[in-house]
């Protein structure tokens, strides 16, 4: 159980492991990754374990989901420790293919999830929910799970990949898991270890902004843009926070709501210097 997961590096070798847990009758869990991996992704994964006997994590740093100003070439690559980590959580399977492994020579074919990528990170990322579609299009049919679990931290990632399921009538069910926070609220994220000691502290006007909106929820307030204007004063009390967008969507078609009637997503993308976060809250009015 406490043992190292085993290594994978190709489709053909991923394929056999599948097969022979197939054949012992296990069910197969699939949790994607881009490694780097903290709590939030070790809690994917126990989760996943619960559900499916045999549990495959892929560690992938996916190029065609980032923009060509983005951070692809400095994304933090910590295969070993990440490995070390999965063999507390009961992972059976690393898979960790090469860019060439997965992009053969002539790759085409890309997956367009449409108008649900368009708003929020769509506005600031054109072509990531494209690039994200694909690659876990792919990793489904490399591992065929009969299930796949994926963190409410990435919110409108989580909406686009159900959106692709439905639509694509793919056989994989797909969990959604809470978001996983440190003891001051921050989301965890592989991206907040680019953060100096500085920028970390004012990183919590991301989810301090996103209780205030609980709070004036919870305290009667219905306005989204009385409550969206709330967030943005606290957010813009951090020096170096710049805001790309502060929302309140609705949490299936993720489109703006004036009036909070039932629920709706509070959902936030902000760079603090050169190092951008998201997060998002869900709102329920109680009458
Ligand atoms: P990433 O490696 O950042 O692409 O994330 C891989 C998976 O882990 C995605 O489904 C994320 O939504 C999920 N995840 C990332 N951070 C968290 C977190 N703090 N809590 C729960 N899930 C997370």
């Amino acid at each position: 159980m406490n043992g190292l997961p085993k290594l994978v590096t190709s489709v053909v070798e991923l394929r056999k492991e599948v097969a022979a847990a197939r054949a012992r009758g296990q069910r197969v869990g699939l949790v994607p990754t881009m490694g780097a991996l903290h709590e939030g992704h070790l809690s994917l994964v126990r989760t996943a374990k619960a559900e499916c006997g045999f549990t495959v994590v892929s560690v992938f740093v996916n190029p065609t989901q980032f923009g060509p100003n983005e951070d692809f070439a400095k994304y933090p690559r910590t295969l070993d420790a990440d490995r070390g980590l999965l063999a507390g959580c009961g992972a059976d399977v690393v898979f960790a293919p090469a860019s060439t492994e997965v992009y053969r020579a002539g790759h085409s074919t890309m997956v367009e999830p449409g108008e649900i990528a368009e708003p929020l990170e769509g506005q600031f990322r054109p072509r990531h929910f494209r690039g994200v579609a694909t690659i876990v299009l792919k990793l489904f049919n490399m591992v065929q799970p009969d299930a796949a679990f994926f963190g409410q931290k990435d919110y409108q990632q989580s909406v686009v990949i159900r959106r692709m399921v439905a639509d694509l009538n793919m056989p994989t069910t797909i969990h959604v898991c809470p978001t996983v926070r440190e003891a001051d609220g921050l989301a965890m994220s592989s991206r907040n270890r680019y953060l100096s000691p500085d920028a970390r502290q004012q990183a919590l006007v991301l989810s301090k902004s996103l209780q205030l909106a609980g709070r004036l929820v919870a305290d009667g307030e219905r306005d989204a843009a009385v409550i969206a204007a709330k967030m943005k004063d606290l957010i813009g009390t951090a020096p170096d926070a710049q805001i790309d967008y502060v929302a309140l969507v609705d949490p299936e078609t993720l489109q703006p709501v004036a009036t909070i009637a039932d629920r709706a997503m509070a959902i936030l993308a902000v760079k603090i210097g050169s190092t951008r976060l998201i997060d998002n809250w869900l709102l329920e009015a109680r009458l």
